[in-house]
């Protein structure tokens, strides 16, 4: 049986967007910075904050744009090292190569975290930054990461953008760095097409953020008030212009209401489908860590025991049934795979992360889907696996 289509459609956007849009196009009033007070980045950056429990936050043009203005703004020198995840996605390493800077890749295990002992091995006081992707919203050991980086000065970015809602023991993921950066393209969360922000607690980093992603002139007083740290960084900043526009901002508000219900019902629906997967014996997916509540709106797990050739089959059969499941490292030109970022020069082989991304698959799961969807779901890649390994098991082979 093939599923439809439609069960990887976005949600709506809620109505409560409609009449703010409608609004904006009736006053053409789209720039951030055209009203004196309120304007719909204004408030989305205020909610937001809020709703994190961040001192501050500034909405770009996305999660990359973010990232960069957080190396920019942390003083990262050019050519030094900024340590990622090696399983990221291919903006993440270039965002790191915008901002003049040197990525540094660190193994990733079979469980998607990053490998701390390869995390220590390549940290050193001379580091500019790191930037901790926690990829597809697996959180990574944040409490070892801060005690390693703090303990040499490196400052520590969150890229959390696909992990809005995720908590780490009870702490909001994105605020336990010095900065978070979260993403609103279509494929997180929340949905504004795409759109960025950037969270921290250190004014000096925020003033200096605003100024860059745009905030010329005088600008910044429509930012909350630090006037002497906006003062002291005008015109001696470059202005990168990474800002947000209101009808993005507008589209993008009224769904912060909406998080806490996405991130339950995506976790429900990612644990109904991962326990019916882990009763395969070809199929492992790895637990959340024992300090982590996740907040997943996609599933990925571990293909085990396969050849490349019954990897290969398996993706093909489970697109045959309509599921579209991906092994990152063998999709064609893969943005995840870090051999595919021949922009970054001779990559080190990394033999630990290359082994999990030849069997590690990805399927979208929307917090929408229904039960009999997931089901379908679960039920056709059990079968896909069935299938390719059941009769060898069968067979004794
Ligand atoms: C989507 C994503 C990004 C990039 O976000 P944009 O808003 O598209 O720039 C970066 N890192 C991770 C982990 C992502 O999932």
């Amino acid at each position: 049986m093939a599923l439809s289509s439609s069960v990887y459609n976005a949600e709506p956007i809620p109505e409560a967007a409609r009449a703010e849009v409608e609004a904006l196009l009736a006053s053409g009033d789209l720039f951030r910075y055209t009203a004196q007070a309120d304007a719909p980045v204004s408030l989305l950056e205020r909610d937001f904050a809020a709703f994190m429990g961040s001192r501050f936050a500034l909405a770009v043009n996305s999660c990359s744009s973010a990232i960069f203005l957080s190396l920019r703004a942390l003083g990262v020198a050019p050519g030094q090292e900024v340590l990622i995840p090696a399983f990221t996605f291919a903006a993440v390493p270039s965002a790191i190569v915008h901002a003049g800077a040197r990525p540094v890749l660190v193994e990733v295990g079979e469980n998607y975290r990053i490998d701390l002992e390869d995390f220590r091995a390549k940290l050193h006081a001379g580091t500019g930054a790191v930037v901790i992707s926690h990829m597809r919203g697996h959180t990574s050991d944040m409490d070892a990461i801060m005690e390693m980086a703090d303990a040499l000065g490196v400052p520590v970015v969150e890229d959390a953008a696909h992990s809005l809602g995720t908590l780490w023991q009870g702490r909001k993921i994105g605020t336990i760095g010095r900065v978070g950066c979260l993403s609103f393209q279509s494929y997180k969360l929340v949905n504004g097409g795409e759109g960025g922000i950037l969270i921290t607690d250190d004014e000096d980093v925020f003033a200096q953020a605003v100024i860059m992603s745009g905030a010329y002139e005088h600008n910044w007083k429509k930012h909350p008030a630090l006037t002497a740290r906006f003062a002291a960084h005008q015109n001696a900043l470059p202005l990168y212009n990474m800002r947000m526009n209101n009808l993005s901002a507008a589209v993008i508000r009224p769904q912060i209401a909406e998080i806490d219900r996405r991130v339950r019902q995506g976790r429900e629906n990612h644990d109904h489908v991962a326990e019916a997967l882990n009763s395969s014996p070809w199929i492992d997916v790895p637990p959340a860590m024992p300090k982590e509540q996740r907040a997943p709106d996609s599933l990925q797990f571990n293909l085990v025991g396969f050849t490349d050739a019954e990897a290969r089959d398996f993706m093909d059969a489970t697109a045959a049934a309509g599921v579209g499941v991906q092994i990152f490292g063998m999709a064609a030109d893969n943005a995840r795979a870090f051999w595919n970022w021949r922009f970054l020069g001779d990559t080190p082989d990394l033999p630990r992360t290359r082994a999990m991304l030849m069997r590690a698959c990805d399927t979208r799961l929307p917090a929408r889907l229904t039960r009999a969807e997931l089901d379908a779901i679960a039920g056709a890649i059990l079968a896909a696996a069935e299938a390719i390994k059941g009769e060898q098991r069968a067979f004794g082979t």
